[in-house]
């Protein structure tokens, strides 16, 4: 294939993936979205490996590694559970990390690279190889952290290193110096030990980053990281002299740094403040990830499923929130088939999705629609948090941090400030939990303790077949 030709399916593949990106920015048309981001990536591999850049000798290679990937890809997306998604993305971030490593150090060690090369555009290049590196090697190791703390195998509490602002600046220091030694040596060998110790703090760096950053900030992490490997790839992109690679690397790094900034706006959070790290320490309750141990305050009133059903029946106004109790319990098909029950008798039910629900962005928003939730009475915190006080029932399916209303009345809390579903105006709420365990903030609950609050305590999906069953009674 000529270089032309590549330039053309380039452009195609560029205007699919931003078709992609336009699609995934709503229910209705993410497949479609989806449908187009697939194309454009076939279209970009193969005509990045039927292009003037690759090699006939080395298409063997690279078909090998392309099989071995896939065969890898296929097995990963048929085993992981839908509630293990984050940690598999964090892991992908990892992995796009560690190849702008791995670029940057072959293109640094490759003298083929630099010939012809100007002095300036040699300059250049090292700087690309330098940036690409720094910023691969802070997404590997501070994706990696995320992946452990995402999958409950790193505590979810902040680890605050004593002075750590100024380790981090005396890093950047040392890291900005060893940038101009690294421009400035003669030859691999010269410029091999700043390149060393630079990927040596980046790596530090990265683990210190996602470390410091407490259990209930991780939504802003993982869509920050997200960013950090587009930009990852945006870098590789340089070094290869790939432009689809730097197109596609600003989209994603861009879009991804968007992510962030609405996350940390729902969760009324500074982003600065949440990446200088801190945030989610200790409120005075002990906190772990993925279903803290803080210690119940107050006395709960139970209800059974034929109760719920009995309530649910009586009601009018029904909103459903759910949480990634819903996600861990596989409950959505039964939650579907509920509210279709209650709207064939009348029921106005409505979902209440809030930004940080479960454990991606989006999460809630996916098995709603996998279960075929009708899109248009699924809506967002902002557009039905005023309505709770007219709902007869509010629903809470696994959610928990989402509907804490600490964040409102206690100052002192560590989610304090964060906006949340306001189930406890409605004139009647239903938790639906197995236990007293907190959420993955790991602070207590005072929603279960009001006096018109219920608890159905029970796995979310074994309960609502029974709700479901006295509901058809
Ligand atoms: P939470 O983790 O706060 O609460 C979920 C609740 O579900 C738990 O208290 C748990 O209680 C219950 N649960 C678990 N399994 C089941 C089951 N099988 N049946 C019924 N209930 C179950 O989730 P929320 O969705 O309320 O809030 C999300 C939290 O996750 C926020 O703190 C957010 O910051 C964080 N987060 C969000 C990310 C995102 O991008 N959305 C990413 C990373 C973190 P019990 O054990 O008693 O059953």
């Amino acid at each position: 294939m000529t270089s032309s030709l590549v330039t053309v399916a380039y452009l195609g593949a560029t205007i699919l993936f931003i078709l992609c990106l336009g699609g995934l920015s709503n229910q209705e048309t993410s497949r479609r979205g989806n449908l187009y981001g697939i194309i454009g990536m076939t279209i970009a591999v193969l005509a990045t490996i039927a292009g003037p850049q690759v090699m006939t000798a080395g298409l063997p290679y690279i078909i090998g590694a392309m099989l071995v990937g896939a065969v890898i890809g296929l097995y990963a997306a048929r085993v992981v559970q839908m509630t293990q998604m984050p940690e598999l993305v964090a892991l992908m971030h990892s992995l796009v990390g560690l190849a702008a490593v791995l670029v940057g150090y072959a293109n640094f060690i490759d003298p083929a690279v630099t010939v012809g090369l100007t002095p300036a555009e040699n300059t250049i290049h090292e700087i690309e190889m330098y940036l690409g590196v720094l910023i691969g090697a802070v997404t590997f190791s501070g994706s990696l952290i995320a992946f452990g703390k995402l999958a409950g195998k790193i505590g979810g509490k902040p680890v605050l290193l004593p002075g750590r602002h100024w380790l981090n600046l005396a890093g950047l220091v040392v890291v900005l110096w060893f940038g101009y030694r690294f421009v400035a040596a003669h030859g691999v060998s010269e410029a091999m030990l700043p390149m060393i110790v630079m990927t040596v703090i980046a790596l530090l760096f990265g683990v210190h980053m996602v470390m410091a950053i407490g259990g209930a900030d991780m939504p802003v992490v993982v869509s920050m990281l997200n960013s950090y490997s587009g930009w990852a790839a945006a870098a590789t992109g340089f070094m290869l002299s790939n432009d689809l690679l730097i197109v596609v690397g600003a989209l994603v790094g861009s879009s991804g740094a968007i992510l962030s900034y609405i996350m940390c706006n729902a969760m009324n959070r500074n982003f600065l403040s949440v990446i200088a790290g801190g945030f989610g320490s200790d409120g005075g309750a002990p906190k772990a990830a993925g279903g803290g141990t803080a210690e119940p305050a107050g006395e709960v009133t139970p209800i059974t499923a034929a109760e719920t059903a009995e309530m649910l029946k009586e009601a009018k106004e029904v909103i459903i929130v759910p949480g990634y109790g819903m996600a861990v319990a596989q409950a959505q098909h039964t939650v579907n088939d509920i509210t279709q029950a209650l709207r064939a008798r009348g029921v106005n039910v409505r979902f209440g999705i809030h930004p940080v629900a479960g454990r991606m962005p989006g999460h809630m928003n996916v098995l709603l629609a996998e279960a075929k939730v009708p899109y248009d009475i699924v809506f967002e915190m902002d557009e039905l948090n005023e309505d709770f006080p007219d709902a007869d029932v509010a629903m809470v399916i696994g959610a928990n941090d989402i509907v804490n209303p600490a964040a409102q009345e206690d100052p002192t809390s560590p989610i304090a400030g964060m906006p949340v579903l306001e189930v406890w105006k409605a004139k009647h709420s239903i938790v639906m939990k197995r236990s007293m365990a907190s959420g993955y903030a790991g602070v207590d609950n005072p929603l279960f303790y009001k006096e018109n609050n219920r608890m159905l305590f029970g796995d979310a999906k074994k309960m609502l077949d029974e709700v479901l069953v006295a509901l058809k009674a």
